[in-house]
């Protein structure tokens, strides 16, 4: 039996991870223990599970390393939110513990460091998010040249005034039910932008051959072309079990993981995405374009927006305003250390901070 740990246990990703238990989808895996930041219902899930749970608020590296190495996990989710995440993944690491990866920022933040760091101590790091899920999927078996990468286009695809946008509006995703930051970076395209960027790190692509394409149906979560332009896609409905449970058991499940497609009522759209209305997305391929510690700050600058957003201090459209100007800062520091990465999501936060009174 293999040992999962679960940490952001609470949210978004771990309740549907801890519902694939619920449903006995996941044979031969049992919960080893579960971490969330400061959630009390953690303590329901203890009962429930009758596993160790541990709440990070507060608790030093310390206490959350000797807390996971007393469960012994073999493989860990880490399904914590925002740059809270790279800590997590950079000690699991450490701890020689294999990870299913739905924390994106991990990558962008932790960039060549963390994936240098993972291959030299024999770690896999299996993709969650469901477009990364599909390629590494679709990348066993294929060679690629060229990856396209589907956007739903969130709340605004279709608006056409993107002016006094509420936050209410911004948290009303079409096609998935996630926590507060992805649902907002959806709505801006700068999850797009983070995946762009995960998917250049995690296969090794350079941002001329990484395509979003906008597929409002969500049932195409990416594409590869190979070099004779055959184009393979994944496809199923749109429900994180299948990449959750696909990551956890190496893409071995048996069980059935998501309803069946019904293709006599399927039609399939795909676009593209309009560059004015969503400068996030352009913000992102630039910090990707110009390396070092850019997508770093890209990242911190916006997960600063995104809340000063989430609790109404800017407008929807100051997000990749905050970010703009705190990436024309410059950022030409080679991230070749956590304690190097740490120090740039520090400074770029504290930039977005000034920038945000600005425009508060
Ligand atoms: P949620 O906001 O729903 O959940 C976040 C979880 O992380 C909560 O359990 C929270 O605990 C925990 N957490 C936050 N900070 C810490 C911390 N410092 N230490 C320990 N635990 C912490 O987020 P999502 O589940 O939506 O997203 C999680 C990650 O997965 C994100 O990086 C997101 O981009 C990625 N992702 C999510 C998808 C989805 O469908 N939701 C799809 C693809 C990727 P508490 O409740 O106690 O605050
Ligand atoms: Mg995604």
């Amino acid at each position: 039996m293999k040992r999962l740990l679960i940490l952001g246990a609470t949210g978004s990703i771990g309740t549907t991870c801890l519902d694939a238990f619920r449903s006995s989808l996941m044979e031969d895996t049992v919960i080893a223990g579960l971490i969330a930041y400061d959630d009390s219902r953690i303590y329901d899930l203890k009962t429930e599970f009758g596993v160790p749970v541990f709440l990070a608020k507060e608790r030093t590296e310390e206490e959350i390393r000797t807390f996971i190495s007393s469960v012994s996990p073999d493989i860990a989710l880490n399904g914590v939110s925002g740059i809270a995440g790279l800590r997590y993944s950079d000690l699991l690491i450490d701890m020689g513990i294999n990870i299913a990866l739905a924390n994106k920022e991990s990558v962008v933040l932790g960039g060549r460091f963390l994936l240098d760091k993972a291959e030299r101590k024999g770690i896999s790091i299996i993709p969650v998010d469901s477009e990364h899920s599909a390629i590494w999927h679709l990348l066993n078996g294929h060679k690629a040249e060229r990856l396209i990468i589907t956007a739903s286009g969130g709340p605004f695809r279709d608006r056409k005034d993107m002016s006094r946008i509420t936050v209410d509006e911004a948290l009303n995703h079409p096609t998935w039910k996630m926590g507060r930051k992805i649902t907002i970076d959806s709505a801006t395209l700068a999850n797009k932008a983070l995946e762009v960027i995960e998917a250049s790190y995690l296969f090794s692509f350079p941002p001329e051959k990484i395509e979003v394409t906008v597929h409002k149906e969500s049932i195409v979560h990416s594409m590869i072309e190979s070099p004779d332009g055959a184009v393979y896609a994944l496809l199923s409905i749109p429900d994180m079990t299948l990449p959750i449970v696909s990551a956890i058991t190496g893409g071995h499940s048996q069980a059935k993981l998501v309803r069946p497609l019904d293709f006599s009522t399927l039609s399939l759209t795909f676009e593209g995405w309009d560059r004015k209305r969503f400068p996030m997305l352009s913000l992102g391929y630039s910090a990707l374009e110009q390396g070092r510690s850019y997508p770093i700050a890209f990242a911190a600058a916006d997960e600063k927006a995104v809340n000063a957003f989430l609790s109404e201090r800017i407008g929807f459209n100051d997000i990749p305003k905050v970010t703009e100007k705190v990436l024309d800062a410059g950022w030409d520091t080679e991230p070749s250390s956590l304690g190097i990465i740490l120090e740039q999501v520090e400074e770029a936060g504290r930039m977005a901070e000034e920038a945000i009174c600005l425009y508060t």
